[in-house]
């Protein structure tokens, strides 16, 4: 399949890894918007949030406890941070495999664009 995160968790793609279990791949952003911003992937590949059905579940539970953890790591879970996913086009999705953005270490801007 021609996915650049299924080739960053293969390997296949150089990439500075956060944290890695069974399920879940994090790593950092090639392209930080924040002093930390650390990209939360499943392993398998599913497209997006609108990809998602009930077999799902435990898995993106499973997520946010990893990213409560990687914040907690990172000395950001007192200042506050941000957890998004953005879902296809109008949501400004560029990679079409589900991920999950932790931004964190400065003021955030809401709304965004
Ligand atoms: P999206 O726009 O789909 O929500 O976010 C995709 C994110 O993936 C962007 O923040 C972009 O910088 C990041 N990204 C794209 N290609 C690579 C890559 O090859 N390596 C890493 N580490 N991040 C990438």
């Amino acid at each position: 399949m021609d996915c650049i995160f299924c080739k960053i968790i293969s390997g296949d793609i150089p990439s500075t890894k956060v944290y890695e279990d069974e399920h879940v791949y994090a790593f950092k952003d090639i392209n930080p918007e924040a002093p930390v911003h650390v990209l939360i992937v499943p392993k398998e590949h599913i497209e997006s949030v609108a990809h998602l059905d009930a077999t799902h579940h435990s898995l993106i539970g499973h997520i946010h406890l990893i990213a409560k953890q990687i914040a907690e790591d990172a000395g950001i879970d007192q200042s506050g941070y941000r957890l998004l996913t953005n879902i296809g086009k109008d949501g400004g999705q560029s990679v079409l495999h589900l991920h999950y953005h932790l931004l964190g270490g400065r003021l955030l801007k809401w709304p965004p664009g």
